[in-house]
């Protein structure tokens, strides 16, 4: 998964490009669940958030969640399912 820092500046373009809903408003910033993140897999190539976001560093990878390209699938695959 990935995740925003407090490099953040909360200007709301990430929030609706992601195909997972994965992003919303935090306590002091955006924040991305990582039990919905695919880092995109499944949908695009790139991380779309990440493409979109104007600020360097607000969106990195997550060191707490590193997964491997079958597990992103395997995530995009139960999030499909539940949807
Ligand atoms: Fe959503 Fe993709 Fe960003 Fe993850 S990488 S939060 S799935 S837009
Ligand atoms: Fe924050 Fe970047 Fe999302 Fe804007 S696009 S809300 S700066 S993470």
């Amino acid at each position: 998964a990935l995740k925003i820092t407090n490099k953040c500046i909360n200007c709301d373009m990430c929030e609706p490009e992601c195909p997972n809903e994965a992003i919303s408003m935090g306590f002091d910033t955006y924040e991305i669940d990582p039990n919905k993140c695919t880092e995109c897999v499944g949908y695009y190539d790139h991380s779309t958030c990440q493409r979109v976001c104007p600020i360097q560093n607000a969106i990195i990878a997550d060191p707490e969640h590193v997964e491997t390209q079958e597990e992103l699938l395997a995530k995009f695959e139960r999030l499909k399912h539940l949807s």
